[in-house]
């Protein structure tokens, strides 16, 4: 990796942290410092975040490899409305986060997951048969009772994405930074054709790593320009994405179609 990007992330962390020593910092503001790479990096997510489930044993993302096709496996059920208002986006330190005002939503197992947010991640976290796309989604949806379901999409390269654009008239944002949106946003225009996916128990793929995911990757990826994955990459941190964990023995589903 780039040395003088290594640095300056280092940097910006440490100018980022300084008021804070270890012993000062506030439990509650935990989730602040951690990073993809150096001193709180993945490696150190479970020392860091006292409370998290980043050592378990149904950790998220992981290769897709090994599934078991099977035929009972229906098309996700989606609630997905032109109508429904995009807030705002945010740059978290993280990622580039677009967040939903109510409305989206989908069934899973006769349990409403409302659509709360997505971001990104560059290169992608889930790998497919050991292929590692240039830009995964996240389409992160929660229950009443904090369960989740996230729906992954993948990004490859090819011609413009018209949704994109939109989404991209809202950048550059600096860390830190939230810019309202407040329109009309259709996700489903974000969704590949084919709507066949792979499913798993997983877990957010970030701190605090909770384990009450239920992961549904589709299989088809859609397609971005060069350029539109190049200005997420620019305002992102480098490489955005946790290593692949250990399937620990779990079964992952696809879908027949
Ligand atoms: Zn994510």
């Amino acid at each position: 990796m780039n040395r003088f990007l290594v640095l300056t992330s280092v940097l910006v962390l440490v100018l980022g942290c300084k008021n804070q020593s270890k012993e000062e910092v506030d439990t509650s503001d935990k989730s602040v410092h951690w990073s993809y790479d150096g001193e709180t990096g993945p490696e150190r997510w479970s020392e860091l975040e006292g409370e998290t489930h980043c050592n378990g044993n149904f950790q998220s993302p992981i290769n897709l490899v090994n599934y078991k096709v099977s035929e009972d496996l229906e098309p996700i059920d989606l609630h997905y409305s032109e109508k429904t208002i995009l807030h705002d986006v945010a740059n978290n330190g993280h990622s580039i986060q677009y967040d939903f005002e109510e409305g989206d939503f989908l069934i899973h197992e006769t349990d409403t997951f409302h659509l709360k947010q997505f971001h990104f991640h560059e290169p992608a976290e889930h790998l497919i048969e050991g292929v590692r796309y240039p830009l995964e989604i996240h389409l992160v949806h929660q229950n009443e009772s904090k369960e989740f379901v996230v729906l992954s999409v993948m990004a490859k390269e090819g011609k413009n994405s018209k949704p994109f654009e939109l989404l991209e008239s809202y950048l550059p944002i600096q860390k830190g930074e939230t810019k309202l949106i407040q329109r009309p946003f259709d996700i489903s225009q974000n969704l590949p054709q084919n709507k066949g996916y792979f499913s798993y128990n997983g877990s957010l793929t970030t701190p605090p790593c909770s384990e009450e995911v239920t992961w549904i990757v589709f299989k088809q990826a859609i397609e971005v320009s060069l350029e539109q994955v190049e200005l997420l990459k620019y305002l992102m941190p480098i490489n955005n994405y946790r290593e692949e964990q250990p399937h620990h023995g779990r079964v992952i589903y696809s879908t027949s179609f």
